[in-house]
Formats: structure tokens, C-alpha cells, sequence
């Protein structure tokens, strides 16, 4: 079992000849027409499928997509369990799709399976149990499968009936974690538990309200925090920085403000911009240098300063772990996304543990073209960054076996 968290691997369970309910996340962007736009969801859910389907069980999978009121066909599983059926092909000879979440059509399908065939169940959002927690659809759920498997780390958050209320449905020794989420756990639990150090944490991005209780969890956590984004301007504001019209939570000028003094003296190194590259906007055509007491009054701040990369990318070069949440510029724009690739391209040649997550973070990855060299990229950006924030994801703690603390 991973020893820690007392939860069964998907590969300790006799599925064989079994109905194994699978917990995933297949809630993929979709565009006009229900086309969807990525697939990195249903590619990331392979490799527990396919173990699943070489032992022999009969899997049945279900998620949410999109939020559906009621049951809106637009948000249909058809082109997730389509895209599954080409990702499956040729281990998987076809995949079927129920009508319904739960009802007799759903049951007929899943009694119908033969042992390493997938059935996918509508969508999970179509009931209105699912978000409710409900214990009748919980019990439904429940009621079409001898094992439960979750592998949707990027729900593990939610207490729905998918994620928890079925799961208590299931004896001792009949539920565990799938590959992806043990995964997820495992580079994870390196961010928050068992840490290699020096440990840096990068964090940028818009959101500051969402993640000062990350900031706070790992100022307590890790050796440095180097922070940029809005993030940093609204740190910088609170020094007393003029910051022309940049963008800045002013309801969080006190926090940031208290929290800078709290860990003054504390031993982990907060390092904010010391030079920034600002413009009119984001449109500009190319943006100025400045010192960071510089900024004109008629501009805003939209990326970090090379100065500023350089002692980042420093700090990164000689860490052992790294895990980076947020851009640090407005990296969409190609004159302000000089600092994000470059901590990017930093993370990617680091030799560290290297974990990144949120969903911008990953597009920028990928925008540099090294998502490839960073040990683990986090399918779950409100998942991941409530884990290293310290909380307990529900999802993850209906799997343990028996009810120890973590
Ligand atoms: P993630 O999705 O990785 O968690 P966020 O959603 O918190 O990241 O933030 C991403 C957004 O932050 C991007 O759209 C980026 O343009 C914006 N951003 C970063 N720095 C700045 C800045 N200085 N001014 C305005 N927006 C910024
Ligand atoms: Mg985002």
C-alpha cells in the first residue's frame, strides 16, 4: 500500500472477471460542436485503463464534463468515449456508452460486459446527485461494480457522490487509487512531506485571494519563494512600491503586508522583482525595462526583469526541488513572455524534482516547448494547489483503508 496514506494501488486488486468502476477525469475542453479541443485527460487515464483491461476486468468509467443543468445532450460523454474508443484501439475492440448515469439501461450495459471490455457512463453532472453528494444515486453508482478505483486526481477536491459517497459503499480491500492519481500523490506528498532540499517554490500568476494560503503553507515549507505576476506586484504595492496602473489585488495589500513580516525573520528567503519590463498595456508593442521603484505612472508592470530572471533562474539551477505555480508575466503576449519561458526553460534544465501546476503554468510549458523535461505536470490545477496548501482532498481520504490521520 502507499505506506503513508494507508491507500491500495489499483494494482494490488484481484480484477479479474471483475466489474471495476473507474473514477476519471474526462471533463476535456470542448469547442464548437462538442469537438474536443485536447485529450491530454483521456491520454492521461490510459495507462490505468489499460492495466484494468489486460487483467481481465470489465471496466466501467465515469466523469463529469462541462456543467450541465440537467441532462443537456451538448454534454454528452459521446466524444470523450469516441476519442477513448481510438486511444483503446487496437487493445479494445470497442466502447460502449450507456443512455443514462444510472437506471436500467446503464446496469443492462455493464452486466452485458465481457471480461477486458469499457463501457463509459453519461455524464456524472447530469444527475444533480452527483455535486450533491447524494446517497440514493451514491448507492446506484455503488451497485454497478465490485471494485472502485479513483484516477481523477483533478477532482479529488470534491465531495461528490463519484468521489466519496460511493466509495464508502465498498468493503475493506475493494477500493484503491489508480495510477494517475498515485502519481499525482506521490510527486506531490515530495512538495509538502518528504522534501529534498533546497526547495524553491515559484509562484506567479492572477489569483492572488487563491493562493495566499498556498504561499503561507509553503513559506513554512521551503527555503525560497520567488514570486512574480500580479502576485508580485501586489507584494511589491505593499512595500510601498508606486507601481503606476499595474494590476494589483488592493484587498490583499494587508495580507501581503503581514505576511512579508511574519516571515521576515523566519529562515525562508522571499524574493520579490527587482526589475520589470512594463508598457502602456498589454497590447503594447514591446515593453521598457525598469528599476522597480521606476515604473512611469502611466504604465503597468507585465513581466519580470532580466535581472530579476537571472537571480530566479539561480536559485532554480541549485535546488533540489522545484514546484512552480503561476506566470510570472503576461506570457500570452509575446513582448511580456520573456520572464515565464525563461523560468521554464530554468525548471526544465534543473536537475531538481521538478512539479508544475495550474493551467496557464502548463500552457507556458508547453508555449516553451519543454513539458517533456519537468518530472511531473499535475492534471489537477485547484486539486494540486489545495494538496500544497495543506488540506485534505476528500477524494483521496474515502480511499484509505482504515480512518488513521495523515
Ligand atoms: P495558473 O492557471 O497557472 O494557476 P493563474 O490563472 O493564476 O495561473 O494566472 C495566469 C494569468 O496571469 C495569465 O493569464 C497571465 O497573463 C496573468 N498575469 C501574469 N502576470 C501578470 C501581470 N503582471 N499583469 C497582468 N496579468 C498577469
Ligand atoms: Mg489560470
Amino acid at each position: 500500500m502507499a505506506t503513508m496514506l494507508n491507500i491500495r494501488p489499483v494494482s494490488e486488486l484481484p480484477v479479474s472477471g471483475k466489474r471495476v468502476f473507474v473514477r476519471v477525469d474526462f471533463n476535456c475542453p470542448q469547442g464548437k460542436g462538442g469537438a474536443l479541443t485536447d485529450d491530454s485527460r483521456i491520454r492521461a487515464a490510459l495507462p490505468t485503463i489499460l492495466h484494468l483491461v489486460e487483467r481481465g476486468a470489465r471496466v466501467v468509467l465515469a466523469s463529469h464534463l462541462g456543467r450541465p443543468q440537467g441532462k443537456t445532450p451538448a454534454l454528452s460523454m459521446l466524444p470523450v468515449a469516441e476519442r477513448l474508443a481510438e486511444l483503446l484501439c487496437p487493445q479494445v475492440k470497442e466502447v460502449r456508452l450507456t443512455d443514462e448515469v444510472v437506471g436500467d439501461g446503464a446496469r443492462k450495459v455493464v452486466a452485458d460486459l465481457r471480461d477486458g471490455e469499457v463501457a463509459v457512463l453519461e455524464n456524472l453532472r447530469w444527475e444533480p446527485g452527483e455535486e450533491k453528494n447524494d446517497e440514493a444515486l451514491a448507492r446506484a453508482l455503488a451497485g454497478l461494480a465490485d471494485f472502485y478505483v479513483n484516477d481523477a486526481f483533478g477532482a479529488a477536491h470534491r465531495a461528490h457522490a463519484s468521489t466519496v459517497g460511493m466509495v464508502k459503499l465498498f468493503p475493506p480491500g475493494h477500493k484503491a487509487a489508480g495510477l494517475l492519481m498515485l502519481r499525482e500523490i506521490e510527486f506531490l506528498s515530495r512538495l509538502v512531506q518528504t522534501i529534498e532540499r533546497p526547495y524553491v517554490v515559484v509562484v506567479g500568476g492572477a489569483k492572488v485571494a487563491g493562493k495566499i494560503g498556498v504561499l503561507e503553507n509553503l513559506a513554512n515549507l521551503a527555503d525560497a519563494i520567488l514570486i512574480g505576476g500580479v502576485m508580485a506586484n501586489t507584494f511589491l504595492a505593499a512595500q510601498g512600491h508606486a507601481l503606476g496602473r499595474s494590476q494589483i489585488e488592493s484587498d490583499r495589500l494587508t495580507v501581503a503586508r503581514n505576511f512579508l513580516k511574519r516571515f521576515e525573520t523566519s529562515k525562508v528567503e522571499i524574493l520579490l522583482p527587482t526589475d520589470l519590463v512594463v508598457a502602456r498595456g498589454p497590447d503594447s508593442p514591446g515593453g521598457e525595462v525598469v528599476e522597480v521603484d521606476e515604473v512611469p505612472p502611466d504604465c503597468t508592470v507585465l513581466d519580470i526583469g532580466p535581472k530579476t530572471v537571472t537571480r530566479f533562474a539561480l536559485r532554480i539551477a541549485t535546488a533540489r526541488t522545484v514546484f512552480w505555480n503561476g506566470p510570472l508575466g503576461v506570457f500570452e503576449k509575446a513582448p511580456f513572455a520573456g520572464g515565464t519561458l525563461a523560468i521554464a526553460r530554468a525548471l526544465a534544465a534543473s536537475r531538481a524534482t521538478s512539479v508544475v501546476g495550474g493551467g496557464d503554468s502548463v500552457a507556458a510549458l508547453h508555449a516553451a516547448g519543454v513539458a517533456d523535461k519537468i518530472s511531473h505536470v499535475s492534471t489537477g490545477g485547484g486539486a494540486s494547489l489545495e494538496f500544497v496548501e495543506g488540506q485534505t482532498l476528500p477524494g483521496i481520504t474515502s480511499l484509505r483503508e482504515s480512518g488513521s490521520s495523515q
